[in-house]
C-alpha cells in the first residue's frame, strides 16, 4: 500500500538498555527482539529481550538511588531541573525523536510531531513545576493521651519508592514521559518497561537521561517482552507501585499480582468511548469532530469515540458526513504528508480488527465504508463505518483499537446515555449540542473519567486523567498524579 519512501531516521539508538546510569548489554545479550516498520512489514533494529535478573538489576539499583542520601536531600527544585534539562534536550532532537517514533509506529510523522513530542515536552516542564510545588497539612491535633500536654501535628507527602512504570504502544515516549517525569518530580526513583513493539524512542530517551545528568539509578529503562521482563518488574518485591498503562486484560493481571504485596497501582486501560450527537449539534463541526474522534492514529487511542450515538432526526445526515470522511481518507505513508491515516501497528493488530469487523457483520451488521484491508505491503485497514450495530454486539462492547466505528440511532436522549452507560468500559465520552445548560445536565450522567462537550481527545495535563469500570484505577495527570506517586505520612509532636 505505502510507497516505500526513505524516512528522515539519522540515528537509530544503541538498543542497549539503561542500567544504573550507563548504557548496557543484559546479562543475555543474544536474546532479541526485532522492532519493525508498520508502514512496510520491514526490520528496522534490533533490541533486547531483559529477563527477571535485567529486572533484578535495574530495581536494586532504582532502590540504591532512592535511599542513597544524595537522593534523599536533592533540593526539589533540582529534580525539576533534571526534567527541565531533559525538556531541552528532547527540544534540541526533536526532529529525530518524531522521525525515529513514526518509523517505528506507523504514526504520522506530522502529528508525531505537533501533539507526541510536544505532549513529551509539556509533560516534562509540567511536572518539573510540581517538583517544588509539594505540600503537606498542619493539623489541629486533639490527641487521645490521659495527660495535658500541647501537640503539634502535620503530614508530608513522601515519595512512594521504586515505581515500575510500563507503556503500550500506541503513544510510545509520552507514555515514557507520563511514567517518568511525575515519578521523578514527586521523589521516586524508576524502572520503565516500553512495549517490546515500539521501543526505540524510549531507549532514546534513556541515552539523553545520561546526557541530561540524571543520578545513576533514577530512571532505568529494562526492555523485554511483558510476560517476562513486565511481570517480573510486577512481582519484584522492591517496587512499590506500578504505573500501568495498557490493555484491560493486562491490567486485570497486574492488579492480582500487585494484590499480593499490596502494590500501589495506577491502571489506565481500554475504552469503548461513545460520541453523543444530539439533535441540536452544530454538524459542521459534529461531522470531522465525531470522524475525527475514532479516526486520529488510525483509531489505536484509548478515548477513541468508538461508538457513534445520533439521533434519529439527523441519522442520515450524519452517517452521510462521517462515511464520506472515511472514504476519502487518503492512507499511506507516515512520512508523506499528504497523508491522514497510517497503518496499524502490526500484522497481529491489523487481523484482530478484521476479525472483529467480519463478526460484526456476521452478528447482523452493515458496512456503511471501509471494512477492507488494502492490498500491499504494510497493515493498513480502511476507515470503516458500521451501521445496523445492536447494543450486544461483540463489536459494540469490545475495544477495537482500530479505525473502526459503530453507529447506532436514539429517539430519546435518555436513552442515548444508557446506551453511552452499557458498556464495561468508562474512559471518556463527548457531547455534541449547542445546548450548554443540557450539556453540563447530560455530563453529569456519563459514566466515565472524562467527558468533552463538542471536542474529543484533547488532553491536558493539568487535568486528571484515568477512567471508571474496566477503564482502570486511580488518575494520572494534575494534582491527582501527586495522591498517585506519594504516600501521606502524619508527624506527631509533643512540646
Ligand atoms: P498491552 O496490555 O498488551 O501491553 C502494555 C504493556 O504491558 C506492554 O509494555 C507489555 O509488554 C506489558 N505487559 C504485557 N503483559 C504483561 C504482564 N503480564 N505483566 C506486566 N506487563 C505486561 O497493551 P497494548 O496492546 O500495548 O496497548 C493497547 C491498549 O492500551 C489498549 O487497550 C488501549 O486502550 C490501552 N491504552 C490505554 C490508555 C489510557 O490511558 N487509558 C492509553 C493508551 C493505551
Amino acid at each position: 500500500m505505502a510507497t516505500a519512501l526513505q524516512p528522515p531516521v539519522q540515528t537509530l539508538p544503541s538498543g542497549l538498555i539503561l542500567l544504573d546510569g550507563r548504557l548496557v548489554e543484559p546479562v543475555r545479550p543474544d536474546r532479541m527482539i526485532t522492532s519493525i516498520d508498520p508502514a512496510t512489514g520491514k526490520p528496522i533494529m534490533q533490541f533486547h529481550a531483559c529477563d527477571a535478573e535485567d529486572v533484578d538489576r535495574a530495581v536494586q539499583s532504582a532502590q540504591r538511588c532512592f535511599e542513597s542520601d544524595a537522593w534523599q536531600n536533592m533540593r526539589p527544585l533540582d529534580r525539576g531541573r533534571l526534567l527541565e534539562r531533559l525538556a531541552l534536550l528532547v527540544e534540541r532532537d526533536r526532529e529525530q525523536l518524531a522521525a525515529l517514533e513514526s518509523l517505528d509506529s506507523g504514526k504520522l510523522l506530522a502529528v508525531t510531531d505537533a501533539i507526541d513530542l510536544q505532549f513529551t515536552i509539556d509533560g516534562l516542564r509540567y511536572f518539573g513545576g510540581w517538583a517544588s510545588k509539594i505540600t503537606g497539612e498542619y493539623v489541629t491535633h486533639s490527641p487521645l493521651v490521659p495527660e495535658p500536654a500541647i501537640y503539634r501535628a502535620f503530614t508530608q507527602r513522601r515519595p512512594v519508592g521504586v515505581v515500575a512504570g510500563i507503556t503500550p504502544w500506541n503513544f510510545p515516549i509520552g507514555q515514557a514521559i507520563q511514567k517518568i517525569a511525575p515519578a521523578i518530580a514527586f521523589g521516586c526513583t524508576v524502572v520503565l518497561k516500553p512495549s517490546e513493539e515500539t521501543s526505540l524512542t524510549t531507549l532514546r530517551l534513556g541515552e539523553l537521561i545520561i546526557e541530561a545528568g540524571f543520578p545513576a539509578g533514577a530512571v532505568n529503562i529494562v526492555t523485554g517482552y511483558g510476560a517476562e521482563a513486565g511481570a517480573a518488574l510486577v512481582d519484584h518485591p522492591l517496587v512499590r507501585k506500578i504505573a500501568f498503562t495498557g490493555s484491560t486484560g493486562t491490567g486485570q493481571r497486574i492488579m492480582e499480582a500487585a494484590a499480593r504485596s499490596m502494590k500501589r497501582v495506577t491502571l489506565e486501560l481500554g475504552g469503548k468511548s461513545p460520541s453523543i450527537v444530539l439533535p441540536d449539534a452544530d454538524l459542521d463541526r459534529a461531522i470531522p469532530g465525531v470522524a475525527g474522534a475514532i479516526f486520529a492514529n488510525s483509531g489505536q487511542i484509548c478515548t477513541a469515540g468508538s461508538r457513534l450515538l445520533v439521533h434519529s432526526s439527523i441519522y442520515d445526515r450524519v452517517m452521510e458526513g462521517v462515511c464520506k470522511i472515511a472514504s476519502d481518507i487518503k492512507i499511506g505513508s507516515p512520512f508523506d504528508a499528504t497523508t491522514q491515516m497510517g497503518p496499524l501497528i502490526s500484522a497481529r493488530q491489523r487481523d484482530r480488527v478484521a476479525g472483529l469487523v467480519a463478526k460484526g457483520l456476521e452478528e447482523g451488521a452493515t458496512a456503511l465504508a471501509g471494512a477492507q484491508t488494502p492490498d500491499g505491503e504494510g497493515w493498513y485497514y480502511r476507515p470503516t463505518v458500521l451501521g445496523g450495530v445492536e447494543r450486544d454486539m461483540t463489536v459494540m462492547r469490545e475495544e477495537i483499537f482500530g479505525p473502526v466505528v459503530c453507529a447506532i440511532r436514539y429517539d430519546d436522549v435518555a436513552d442515548a446515555i444508557r446506551i453511552a452507560n452499557d458498556t464495561p468500559f468508562g474512559l471518556a465520552a463527548s457531547i455534541w449540542t449547542r445546548d450548554l445548560d443540557r450539556a453540563h445536565i447530560l455530563a453529569d450522567r456519563i459514566d466515565a473519567g472524562t467527558v468533552w462537550l463538542n471536542t474529543h481527545n484533547v488532553l491536558d495535563l493539568a487535568m486528571p486523567f484515568g477512567g471508571n469500570k474496566l477503564s482502570g484505577v486511580g488518575r494520572e495527570f494534575g494534582s491527582e498524579a501527586l495522591q498517585a506517586f506519594t504516600e501521606p505520612k502524619a508527624v506527631c509532636i509533643r512540646l
